[in-house]
C-alpha cells in the first residue's frame, strides 16, 4: 500500500484525513488517483504544465521528487509537503515581517522559508535566517556583505594614496575657496565645507578603503587645506599692496608665512568656526567604515 501524506493545508479535500491510500505506479498515478477520490485536490499541488506547484513540494520516501512522472512503488511513502500558510495556527507562531504567502528556503529544498532576503529577494528558511543591519538576509548574501565590508579595511599600500587623495581634495578645494573670496572680495565661510568634503572624496577614491584611520587623514588633509585657502586669501591681499609699494613678493614669500604665523588665527572668525566644524564633518564621514550589524537566528 502506498501511503501519501497530506499537508493540514489540504485537508479540506481529505475530510481532515492526515494519510490517505495512493494507487498507482507514478506519482502521475498516485496524484490522478487521488484526484478521483477528491476532486480538486490535484490542482492545488501541480500546476498546468504538471509541474508541482511553486509552494509544494513531493517526497517519495523521503527523496525530492521534481517531477511527478517519477515511479511510486507499491509500498512507498509520499509526503505532499505545503509551504502555504496552512491554519491559524501556522499564522500566530510566524513573525510579523515574515510575508504572507510562503515559499520554501532557496538553500535546503525541504524548509519551510520564514522570510525573504532583502538583498537577493530568494526566500530563506529560519536557519539561513540572518539580519544585516536590521533587514532580513540569507547566508550567501550575508558571506557576500562580510566579505565586501572586510575588503574595506586598509593595508600598508593605502596610506601613501589616501594622504595623496585627501591633500590633492583638499588643495582643489582651497584654491576654490580663496579663488571666490578673492574674487568677490568677500569670505564665503561655506565653500569650506567644499574643502572638506573633497578631501574627504579623495581619500575614499584613491584609496579605495575606508576605516577610523582613514578618517583621520581625511579630517587632516581638510585641515591643510583650510589653513591653505586662508593662507592663499591673506597672501593674495598682501601681495596686491606690496605692488602698489613696488615690492615684489611671491606667494611663498617667507614675510607672508611670518604674516600668516602672526595674524592668520584673527583670520579665523566666529562663522568661520563653524563652516570649519561643518567641513571637518564631511571630511570625517567620508571613509567611514560600513557599519556592519549582523544577526544569526537558527543554527
Ligand atoms: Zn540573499
Ligand atoms: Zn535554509
Amino acid at each position: 500500500m502506498i501511503r501519501v501524506f497530506i499537508p493540514s493545508a489540504l485537508y479540506s479535500y481529505t475530510d481532515h484525513a492526515a494519510e490517505v491510500e495512493g494507487r498507482g505506479t507514478t506519482l502521475a498515478d498516485v496524484l490522478a488517483d487521488l484526484d478521483a477520490r477528491y476532486p480538486g485536490i490535484r490542482f492545488r499541488v501541480v500546476d498546468e504544465q504538471d509541474r508541482p506547484r511553486e509552494h509544494i513540494r513531493f517526497f517519495v520516501n523521503g527523496e525530492l521528487a521534481r517531477r511527478i512522472d517519477l515511479p511510486v512503488g507499491p509500498n512507498d511513502e509520499v509526503h505532499v509537503i505545503t509551504a502555504l500558510s496552512g491554519g491559524s495556527e501556522d499564522d500566530d507562531e510566524r513573525p510579523d515581517y515574515a510575508p504572507k504567502e510562503l515559499s520554501f528556503c532557496s538553500e535546503h529544498e525541504s524548509v519551510q522559508a520564514v522570510d525573504t532576503c532583502a538583498l537577493c529577494d530568494r526566500p530563506v528558511c529560519s536557519t539561513c535566517l540572518t539580519t544585516v543591519n536590521g533587514h532580513p538576509a540569507c547566508s550567501s548574501c550575508t558571506d557576500r556583505v562580510r566579505t565586501e565590508v572586510s575588503a574595506e579595511q586598509p593595508d600598508a599600500t593605502t596610506y601613501p594614496r589616501a594622504i595623496a587623495g585627501g591633500l590633492a581634495g583638499a588643495l582643489a578645494g582651497a584654491v576654490v575657496w580663496a579663488a571666490i573670496a578673492i574674487a568677490g572680495n568677500v569670505e564665503v565661510g561655506y565653500v569650506a565645507v567644499l574643502v572638506g568634503f573633497l578631501a574627504g572624496l579623495g581619500v575614499v577614491k584613491l584609496s579605495g578603503k575606508r576605516s577610523q584611520g582613514l578618517q583621520v587623514v581625511a579630517v587632516s588633509c581638510a585641515v591643510v587645506g583650510l589653513v591653505a585657502a586662508k593662507y592663499f586669501t591673506m597672501a593674495h591681499v598682501l601681495i596686491g599692496i606690496g605692488e602698489k609699494d613696488g615690492q615684489h613678493l611671491g606667494y611663498f614669500d617667507p614675510l607672508l608665512f611670518k604674516i600668516f604665523a602672526e595674524v592668520g588665527k584673527e583670520m579665523f572668525g566666529p562663522f568661520d568656526i563653524l563652516w570649519i566644524i561643518l567641513a571637518v564633518g564631511a571630511a570625517w564621514k567620508a571613509p567611514a567604515p560600513t557599519n556592519l550589524d549582523v544577526e544569526r537566528f537558527g543554527g
